[in-house]
């Protein structure tokens, strides 16, 4: 972008806010000069041509792999993917993480930090400093600032990590194979290093993996109230919470009543067992809900009459369910 272009347009608005100038001859002009320049764009801009790097080949097929940029980051795809179905075309792409998040294993803090603004590699075709990519545990890859106008590159090889976890590889809840740090949008995970398996679990603030996800508990006795469909019991963010079987293709969900997951509860992992033991009903006969407190991040049990708080709440103290009326955050938790 032309940030003079967009600086004049600005000052021009101002005038037109004072009165100086009409707004029809302002947008007239600034839209034929926007037209121009973009005529311009579309002959001289150049695509975005993916760049090989024949050092790191394809897992899949052993054909060389090549860096591209797209809007969602930089990522490697195998370069068999120009290729028609009958040649073998190969979709396979591997998720690069920013080299800032990575460290030499084994190096000291301090003096990694030193060395990484010193070893800030310089393109071997044309000197501009170059970014670095991770690709898995044992690679790194050094793109040139100029890319994809110079193709200039450097795989470098050694033992790296991501930063922020330091205790042990650790393995799949669900498959057995080892999980990898890895980092995206939503922050870093690990996960599951097996071809078909799809397992995460998140990297908490405290540098400990979170705890495995619950699979989710089929209540085929329990009928949408919208859908045509039944429940499912499912762990989220904001603790226990029915869904659609077919959720999230049909998005109804809804708090669970204490009598609905009691049967369930030999399904249940360990730790939610107590919910399961929760009164059934308040003192006024109405149904608990099992309800969630994202300040507590504990799950406690409220009062409902016909969808709205009755005012009466439990929650789990010292090893046993206490009765008390609903508090102000429990009453706010219960509108959401
Ligand atoms: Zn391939
Ligand atoms: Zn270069
Ligand atoms: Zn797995």
């Amino acid at each position: 972008m032309d940030y003079g272009f967009t600086a004049g347009l600005e000052e021009e608005l101002d005038k037109v806010a004072g009165g100086e100038l009409e707004w029809k001859t302002v947008l007239d002009t600034w839209y034929k000069q926007f037209t121009a320049k973009l005529a311009t764009a579309d002959e001289n801009m150049r695509g975005n041509q993916p760049v090989e790097i024949p050092e790191i080949t394809c897992p899949a097929c052993e054909r060389p792999m090549a860096v591209r940029t797209a809007s969602t980051g930089v990522f490697m795809s195998c370069t068999g993917y120009a290729l028609s179905k009958k040649e073998g075309k190969c979709t396979k792409t591997i998720n690069l993480v920013s080299g800032d998040e990575a460290e030499a294993v084994g190096d000291d803090d301090e003096e990694h930090e030193v060395n990484a603004l010193r070893d800030k590699r310089r393109c071997p075709k044309c000197g501009t400093a170059m970014d670095s990519w991770l690709i898995d545990e044992e690679r790194k890859l050094h793109i040139c600032g100029n890319n994809p106008d110079c193709t200039g590159n450097e795989v470098e090889k050694g033992q790296f990590k991501i930063k922020g976890y330091d205790g042990p590889v650790i393995e799949c809840d669900k498959c057995g194979s080892d999980m990898q740090l890895r980092s995206g949008r939503f922050g870093k995970y690990f996960g599951c290093t097996a071809e078909d398996c799809k397992n995460t679990r998140k990297l908490l603030r405290s540098g400990q993996a979170a705890p495995p996800k619950m699979d989710p508990v089929p209540m085929p006795e329990l009928q949408c109230q919208k859908a045509d469909d039944t429940y499912v019991l499912r762990d989220g963010a904001a603790g226990l919470f029915l869904a659609a079987k077919s959720y999230p293709r049909v998005r109804e969900t809804r708090n669970p009543q204490v009598r609905e997951i009691k049967p369930h509860k030999d399904e249940l992992p360990e730790k939610y067992h107590f919910l399961a033991d929760a009164p059934e009903l308040d003192p006024d006969g109405n149904p608990m809900v099992i309800r969630f407190s994202r300040k507590t991040s504990d799950h406690y049990v409220a009062g409902d009459k016909d969808g709205k708080p009755s005012g009466h709440a439990a929650y789990f103290e010292n090893g046993k369910w206490e009765l008390k009326g609903a508090t102000k955050g429990a009453a706010k938790a219960k509108k959401k």
